[in-house]
């Protein structure tokens, strides 16, 4: 593919062209999960009846998936639904890279390169997930404020409409970035798709950010506020040091956490966490409770047959459980734990949603609810 020169120099053919046209996906990703991603958005598009060829570098942390028939905003819009896609971060609409920005001139290539995209709402300066995206933050940072006065002056930045769609530019270097654009209501809410969550001083693990993040992004707002309400029960299987009791018992729930190993002991003192030293695989409640949460260490398949049954037998309403991914062939064993849960629950109406979260390394999380018009 050849790249797109945005100099002064060559500013004519970009006018002419804008960054039309947008014929392709942009995917972010975790860094070593980019063959994963671009095997599920393969196996989506061809789904929907779209073919394309994934353009991936292992350890980039992003992917385009290029489109050659088929109707490119029809698939964005598609994947982009809440609980669609397990791999991506973020999905995204994009233009072709553009290359060799001038150091000296980067705002006149970009307003040059831009000027065919159309008024947006917000301009977000991204990076990828990874260390030398890192080392590219404090430019992102720097570069924002002149460029937005820059599209705000060409009519292009206005951020009062909230129906225009939002800019993104994922940043590679000082002169290369890739033009992307998000609309409103599809894809993730946060930049680089990573919410922003802080580590409680008092939280007992690490750990407690899975499922912070679980709840943020599996869930909508209205969910959360239906589903996890004060005096609820949950029971939270391999649950020490307690990262993940925390969350409950934070929002006031009742737990009962379930694990041979100690949990911190201003858990118990809360008076909100039972704790029973067993078999999570053996440990059934006497009457069905709310939550089923789960981040034992186990083969996926397991967990995922596990959590179907809890399901199946109205043992719990929601669960959330952990998958702890293979090294090689995830893509696949995601899938396989996703149809073990749906051939299980085919006669259980029921919600399944997976993502690789942020806090996730070689793991996925998902959510599964019953689907019983109870709320
Ligand atoms: N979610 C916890 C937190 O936030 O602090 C961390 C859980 S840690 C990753 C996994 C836990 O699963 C370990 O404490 C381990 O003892 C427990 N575990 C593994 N297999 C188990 C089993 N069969 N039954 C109960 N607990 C188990």
């Amino acid at each position: 593919m050849p790249a797109r020169k945005t100099t002064r120099r060559n500013s004519a053919a970009i006018l002419a062209s804008g960054i039309d046209p947008m014929d392709r996906l942009l995917a972010y990703c975790r860094a070593g999960f980019e063959a994963e991603c671009a095997a599920e958005l393969q196996q989506r598009a061809a789904t929907l009846g779209v073919q394309g060829y994934a353009r991936a570098r292992p350890g980039d942390a992003y992917l385009s998936y290029v489109v050659s028939a088929g109707d490119v905003s029809a698939l964005y819009r598609q994947l982009s639904l809440p609980g669609c896609l397990i791999f991506p971060r973020q999905l995204l609409l994009a233009g072709e890279t553009l290359r060799d920005l001038a150091p000296g001139d980067r705002i006149g290539g970009l307003r040059e390169a831009l000027a065919g995209v159309g008024a947006v709402r917000a301009l977000w300066l991204e990076t990828a997930d990874t260390n030398e995206g890192k080392a590219l933050a404090g430019f992102c940072r720097k570069f924002t404020s002149p460029l937005c006065r820059a599209l705000a002056t060409d009519g292009l930045l206005r951020p009062a409409d909230p129906t225009l769609p939002r800019l993104h530019l994922l940043v590679l270097d000082g002169s290369t970035m890739i033009p992307a654009l998000s609309l409103p209501g599809c894809g993730s809410p946060w930049p680089m798709g990573i919410p922003r969550l802080k580590l409680p001083r008092e939280a007992p693990s690490r750990s407690t950010l899975k499922l912070d993040e679980a709840l943020q992004v599996l869930l909508s707002e209205a969910e959360r506020a239906r589903w996890l309400r004060p005096g609820m029960r949950a029971v939270d299987l391999g649950a020490a040091p307690g990262g993940w009791t925390w969350q409950l018992i934070r929002r006031h729930l009742q737990v009962v956490a379930v694990d041979n190993g100690p949990l911190q002991a201003d858990l118990l003192d809360s008076g909100l966490v039972e704790h029973r030293r067993e078999d999570g695989f053996r440990y059934r409640p006497r009457r069905s409770v709310d939550w089923l949460v789960c981040d034992m260490v186990e083969q996926p398949i397991r967990i995922a047959r596990l959590a179907a049954d809890w399901l199946y037998r109205g043992d719990c309403r929601h669960c959330i459980v952990n998958l702890k991914l293979p090294m090689k062939r995830r893509f696949q064993e995601v899938s396989r734990c996703l149809d073990v849960i749906h051939e299980r629950l085919k006669e259980t109406p029921h919600l399944l949603r997976v993502r690789q979260l942020y806090h996730d390394r070689e793991e996925v999380s998902a959510y599964l609810g019953r689907v019983d018009g109870r709320d």
